[in-house]
């Protein structure tokens, strides 16, 4: 993961002097590879980093087209608080697929994507496994395909509850799927 601190505009870079500068190029910015090494640079220079946060990349954006990079830029923090308050909406389950997922390995899916036009707000946040947030990404086509039978059978289970029909229905598709 690289790991930028920016405040939506410019990205924290140093000189080969060791000075601290601010560049709006992502090539040129400082990858500091981990949150906490982030956080320790905002530590150490408060004022040169003031209105600065962290972003993450589940990976290289510099592979990444300009409009999928400035997706990555247009999402903000989400604070400690924020993910849990997206973790607990679901009750710790993926809201697409309904599988548990431990609180240090859930991700935060928009449901609106930003790039259609969705938004940081809380109401379009939500907890998801890495399979569901990934789905558009490259799966292996037997994965997708499980993934898939589960994400339906799960939607299907929220609508239809526990009626006696369903639970047969149920048993039934999981004959057949
Ligand atoms: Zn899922």
């Amino acid at each position: 993961m690289a790991v930028y601190l920016t405040n939506g505009n410019y990205f924290i870079t140093h000189t080969r002097t060791g000075a601290i500068v601010k560049v709006n190029n992502i090539g040129e910015a400082q990858d500091f590879r981990t949150v906490e090494r982030a956080m320790e640079h905002k530590r150490k220079h408060p004022g040169k980093t003031s209105g600065y946060y962290y972003i993450g990349t589940e990976d290289n954006v510099h592979t990444k087209s300009a409009a999928q990079v400035e997706n990555t830029f247009k999402r903000k923090h989400f604070s400690p608080s924020d993910r849990l308050q997206i973790y607990r909406k679901t009750k710790c389950y993926c809201y697409m697929c309904g599988e548990f997922i431990d609180y240090d390995k859930f991700e935060i899916e928009h449901r609106i994507p930003l790039a259609k036009g969705g938004t940081n707000d809380m109401n379009n946040l939500f907890c998801s496994c890495h399979t569901c947030n990934n789905l558009k990404g490259s799966i292996a086509p037997a994965d997708l395909m499980e993934k898939i039978k589960q994400i339906h059978l799960y939607q299907i289970r929220k609508v239809h509850g526990n009626s006696i029909k369903w639970k047969i229905a149920y048993k039934a598709l999981e004959g057949i799927l």
